[in-house]
């Protein structure tokens, strides 16, 4: 077989950032710097292209028209690519990640994001590590020429995950990030143990037509709402009423419990009224919404609320962006509460 040939797409975070002498703070820098910090990419018998966002950002900065952009660049290049790798700041990564994994449904490559919580000029840095091993996930195929990993993943720190399943759970931390509700697709040692059982395969015919029709409309009009014991509902209630908000996000207790408050319940009623969605995931990490498990869960069911089972938050409020221009709220109920890119477990 031919050596495999991957895109880096270099997009800020402080993988590449180098420290302000004057104030000490880290600001992204320039692409070909951090290449030069990594002699050793020559020595991987990969063929390596390089490219870059005009203006690398801190990962804080990161948005839909980022996404957008970089949907663009992956769809650009998909044919003359075996691979992809996104270096992307840590802070945000687990959006662009599940965001990606649903405007690129049908992608059929590997999509590796990764980042590093030191800058690769300094010697202790997981960036080293992080961006070789993510190459050589990017370049392997089976014996057919297959991409083994066809889907949008995370790799950090010797395990790779599902990008649409994971958190950033440690600023200090070199290992960042979680996938509380679904097992790494593959653990890095001396080799790399791919859990082929865990991997996403993709069907052709979606793949077709979602990649002529790539759906870039992300609505952003959303509150993530997160409860906690003896908050005023009031500002929430007169936010739906002005009409402002086009889909709620309630981060509620447990396995989607919330307390019975007049305020609280009105709010949700007028967004359902007003055909507007209202989804319910839970403030713990790991576990899934049982809205019929409990009284306190069970009102939010018989009002329409729609449960979020196991999403992170991350997915949620991305995936919701991705379906909001749904016109019917039972399509939309309908896809949220089903997978369609591994985000959730049924
Ligand atoms: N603030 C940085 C960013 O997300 C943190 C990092 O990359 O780890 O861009």
């Amino acid at each position: 077989m031919p050596e495999a040939k991957i895109l880096l797409i270099y997009t800020g975070g402080t993988i590449g950032m180098v420290r302000n002498p004057d104030n000490q703070s880290l600001s992204a820098f320039n692409f070909d710097a951090l290449l030069k910090q990594i002699p050793d990419l020559a020595l991987l018998e990969v063929n390596i292209e390089t490219t870059s966002f005009p203006n690398p950002v801190d990962s804080a900065n990161i948005g839909p028209s980022h996404w957008i952009m970089l949907a663009k660049i992956l769809l650009d290049n998909r044919d003359a690519y075996d691979g992809f790798v996104i270096l992307h700041g840590t802070d945000t990564m687990a959006y662009t990640s599940s965001t990606l994994s649903f405007i690129l449904r049908g992608f059929n490559k590997p999509i590796i994001l990764t980042g590093a919580q030191l800058p690769i000029g300094i010697l202790r840095s997981d960036a080293r590590e992080n961006i070789i091993t993510s190459i050589e996930i990017a370049a392997g195929r089976f014996p057919n020429g297959e991409p083994i990993v066809k889907e949008v993943a995370v790799y950090f720190e010797f395990n790779l995950y599902r990008g649409n399943r994971i958190h950033k759970h440690s600023s200090e931390q070199f290992s960042a990030f979680i996938s509380p509700n679904f097992p790494p697709l593959a653990e890095i040692g001396v080799d790399v143990q791919f859990h082929h059982d865990r991997l996403l395969s993709v069907d052709e015919t979606l793949s077709k037509s979602l990649l002529q029709n790539i759906h870039t409309n992300l609505n952003s009009n959303i509150i993530a709402y997160t409860l906690f014991p003896g908050q005023s509902h009031r500002m929430l209630r007169s936010l739906v009423d002005q009409g402002e908000v086009d889909g709620l996000l309630l981060v509620s207790y447990g396995t989607g419990n919330a307390p019975r408050d007049p305020e609280l319940e009105l709010a949700i009623e007028s967004m359902i009224k007003a055909s507007r969605p209202v989804v319910n995931i839970s403030q713990c990490h790991a576990g899934r919404i049982r809205q019929d498990l409990y009284e306190a869960g069970r009102w939010l069911q018989q009002l329409g609320v729609i449960s979020g089972k196991d999403l992170t938050r991350e997915a949620a409020i991305t995936k919701m962006m991705y379906l909001l221009d749904h016109p019917e709220v039972e399509a939309f109920r309908h896809w949220m509460e089903s997978p369609i890119a591994g985000e959730l477990s049924i």
